[in-house]
């Protein structure tokens, strides 16, 4: 019998893990909503790099390995492609397209936080949308800059820093007036990909307002590799 450890924390992951049955596992860091209606086990927390994966993986019998997390968690990636070969099991993954820029897009491509300052010091008041990075750099920020930094979990505001504790999906009208209210003059994003947070990028455009763009991390190479997980259950089925 196929047994799956599906690695998720994405949309997407949670699309797929819906589909599988009892006897299957879906995995989570642990940082978001552990969902608790699934039909699969569900286990929360690292494995212990690619070594304690590879341990699980022989453990748990598993026998197809299936990467469903974001483009930008580089470290589980590359951990589940090495410890799937050195446990000889597939390794499939979901990799979700990037964002394209568009007609009237001002993108600024930057490869790690010391591009991204550089690339922000000419602006006033930034909204971050790439997660949880900043919080670690609020005593860093400019005298002429405050900071709108938009996250999973709350976080204490500071003089110079407002976090906004918030979920996607956004949609368009919301971004619309979050932007309207608070007049921000850049965005700072990873091309996550996908439509969830995709408005954001809309409003942008809109407003002649230039983005701050983290280049995607290299992920490993797959055995299979899909871009939309409608086609990766199609192969899921069609492999039964
Ligand atoms: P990361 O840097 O690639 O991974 C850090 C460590 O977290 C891994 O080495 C692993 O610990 C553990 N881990 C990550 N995903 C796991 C999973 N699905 N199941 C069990 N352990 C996992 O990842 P990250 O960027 O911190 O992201 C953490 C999780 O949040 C990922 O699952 C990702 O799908 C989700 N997420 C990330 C982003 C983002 O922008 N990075 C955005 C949305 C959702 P061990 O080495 O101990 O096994």
């Amino acid at each position: 019998m196929k047994r799956i450890l599906l690695l998720g924390g994405t949309g997407d992951a949670l699309r797929i893990a819906r589909h599988l049955g009892a006897g299957h596992v879906y995995s989570l860091a642990g940082l978001g909503k552990v969902p608790d209606d699934l039909a699969c086990a569900v286990r929360v927390g690292g494995f212990g790099g690619s070594e304690g994966l590879e341990r699980y993986i022989e453990d748990e019998a598993i026998t197809l390995v299936i990467d469903a997390t974001h483009p930008y968690a580089a470290q589980i990636s590359a951990n589940a492609a090495r410890a799937s070969r050195a446990a000889h099991v597939p390794y499939w993954a979901l990799r979700r397209p990037g964002w394209q820029p568009k007609a009237g897009d001002d993108w600024r491509m930057v490869a790690d936080w010391d591009e991204l300052t550089e690339a922000l010091a000419p602006f006033r008041k930034p909204l971050f949308t790439l997660g949880r990075e900043p919080l670690a750099h609020l005593d860093e920020i400019p005298p002429h800059q405050f900071w709108m930094v938009r996250c999973l979990d709350p976080y204490p505001d500071t003089a110079r820093a407002r976090i906004l504790a918030a979920r996607g999906p956004f949609a368009l009208e919301g971004e619309r007036a979050l932007f309207a209210l608070q007049a921000f003059d850049v965005v700072v994003s990873k091309n996550s990909g996908g439509s969830a947070t995709e408005a954001k990028l809309d409003v942008a455009r809109e407003r002649g307002l230039p983005v701050v763009m983290l280049r995607r991390p290299e992920l490993p190479a797959a055995d299979r590799e899909f871009e939309q997980s409608a086609d990766l259950l199609d192969a899921l089925q069609a492999a039964e």
